[in-house]
């Protein structure tokens, strides 16, 4: 099977507050409502950015801290769980007030200035990660 069919749950609409880590935010949220599977997005913006790309081939994230103001364009994800826990795994496009764009995957440390996200909770069988030898990845587990 190479996927697996689930149902829609409770949808959350909520604003992450003043000075929070959106990751760290998002996980606890996830984990005081009892979300272990589910969608996230938001926009809003930020007072500082940490942003991770992957090298494949040294498999291993590189960070770019940016200290300044930026708009979340767009940030999309998803809760699986690793570790026993809530995990958050999304991506996040940022802009500057010249309108250039940072983009990557969202690293701990990234600093709420306002936030209104959406998370969907999704109803199925446990979807856990586990880390993945060929990528160096914590991936879904295989169906
Ligand atoms: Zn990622």
């Amino acid at each position: 099977m190479l996927a697996r069919e689930y149902t829609i749950g409770r949808l959350f609409v909520s604003r992450i507050p003043y000075d929070q880590d959106i990751a760290e935010y998002v996980r606890t949220f996830s984990e005081d409502n009892g979300i272990s599977v589910g969608l996230f997005s938001e926009i809003g913006a930020v007072k500082k950015a940490v942003l991770g790309y992957y090298k494949q081939e040294a498999k291993e994230y590189s960070t770019l801290t940016i200290d300044e103001a930026l708009e979340i364009v767009s940030c999309t994800g998803n809760i699986s769980i690793r570790d026993g826990k809530p995990f958050l795994h999304a991506h996040i496009a940022l802009s500057d007030d010249a309108g250039h764009t940072y983009a990557g995957h969202l690293m701990d440390g990234v600093q709420v200035f306002a936030c209104e996200f959406t998370l969907q909770e999704i109803i199925g069988a446990p979807l856990t990660r586990e880390s993945d030898a060929q990528t160096g990845l914590w991936l879904w587990k295989t169906f």
